[in-house]
């Protein structure tokens, strides 16, 4: 059933149809361990002003997982971490305008807030009221996985261009997958213009222990993490190139980006990530997978039914689906999900006690 497929027990790994704190939870509600992890750093104090050892072992257990981030820094929200991550790309290269993929999600700050609603609009479209003229004139808007107009408009924008960020697997759409080919293209053009290139891998994490970037040849300068590195509780990062990250440093003569936070790698939230990452061996990333996969089986198999429209988009490698009855590789193909059909299914799992 899709219960079983879905939850399991209540200590089984969560493949989830879509909600919000499952994409957190990566070892299901109250894991042992987590639980303990928490317990155990409630006793010693639950806020310091200095950074602690479980923030070092985190931050350590993450550049190693994800050799790209040669310095990372940790945030309350991966909302935080993006809009962070954007500032520290202007700082670095001097430029303004941001490119996102169209339709993506990256959380709310000013720049995240365009284009982000998954109902087809014009490109470029606010998702949000009250930005200003000048946040909307930042943003340009690139369709996910078209290398050709991936380069057409980074070359168009390249001297105000500071950083394009992207899902290596757009995770909102449906974890679907970028081609190679775009990722590339992303890179090669970026490179050519002297602009970043920042993967938000906030949702993706979840795929491999390296992420979804441990899958391309190409390096971004930056990533943005979150979700199943806090183990359930508040968090976010975000990090790269030491150069780059370099920016957040006090130097004698030019302004740091502050970075100031009263809860920035807070010991319960690293706690909980840690007790959480150490958990996430290559083979339970693979069980996870597998059990999407199961999923996805699943309710392929209910689409025969009559009455029925649903099928699953996501990557194989992934513990999400997505409810569409034909082929996703963009943002406009994602388009037509059975919003009341998912409705449905979303309020019988609630029903069924999956949370
Ligand atoms: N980026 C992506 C890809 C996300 O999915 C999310 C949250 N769903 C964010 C950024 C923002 O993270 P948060 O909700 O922790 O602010």
């Amino acid at each position: 059933t899709a219960r079983a497929a879905c939850c399991g027990t209540r200590t089984a790994t969560s493949a989830s149809i879509s909600t919000t704190n499952a994409t957190s939870l990566i070892l299901g509600h109250r894991d042992p361990q987590v639980t303990a992890a928490l317990q155990a750093q409630a006793e010693k104090g639950t806020a310091f002003a200095n950074p602690t050892e479980p923030e070092v072992e985190l931050a350590s257990l993450l550049t190693a997982a994800l050799p790209s981030l040669q310095r990372l820094r940790f945030t309350n929200s991966g909302t935080e971490g993006v809009a962070l991550a954007l500032r520290a790309a202007r700082a670095f290269t001097g430029k303004s305008k941001i490119a996102k993929t169209e339709g993506a999600y990256h959380g709310t700050s000013d720049h995240a807030s365009i284009s982000v609603t998954l109902r087809v609009s014009e490109a470029g479209m606010p998702s949000s009221q009250g930005l200003t003229a000048k946040t909307l004139d930042d943003m340009i808007i690139i369709p996910f996985n078209d290398a050709a107009a991936a380069r057409r408009i980074i070359e168009q924008h390249g001297d105000d261009l500071a950083a394009v960020i992207v899902e290596p697997v757009m995770a909102g759409i449906g974890y679907v997958p970028a081609e190679a080919a775009f990722l590339e293209a992303l890179r090669e053009a970026c490179d050519g213009q002297r602009t970043l290139l920042i993967f938000d891998e906030v949702q993706t994490l979840r795929m491999a222990p390296g992420g979804a970037q441990q899958w391309y040849d190409v390096v971004p300068d930056m990533s943005c993490l979150g979700k199943i590195i806090g183990g359930g509780m508040p968090v976010g990062a975000f990090g790269g190139r030491a150069d780059v990250m370099a920016a957040f440093d006090a130097t004698e003569g030019a302004p740091a980006i502050p970075h100031g936070g009263t809860f920035n790698g807070n010991p319960m939230t690293m706690q909980a990530g840690l007790a959480t990452m150490r958990q996430l061996t290559p083979e339970v990333y693979e069980r996870i997978n597998e059990r999407g996969e199961t999923l996805r089986h699943q309710l392929r198999k209910w689409r025969a039914a009559p009455g029925c429209r649903f099928a699953s988009a996501a990557s194989r490698r992934s513990s999400a689906c997505k409810l569409t009855d034909r082929p996703v590789t963009t943002y406009r193909s994602a388009q037509g999900q059975d919003e009341a059909l998912r409705q449905k299914l979303f309020l019988h799992l609630l029903n069924e006690g999956i949370t």
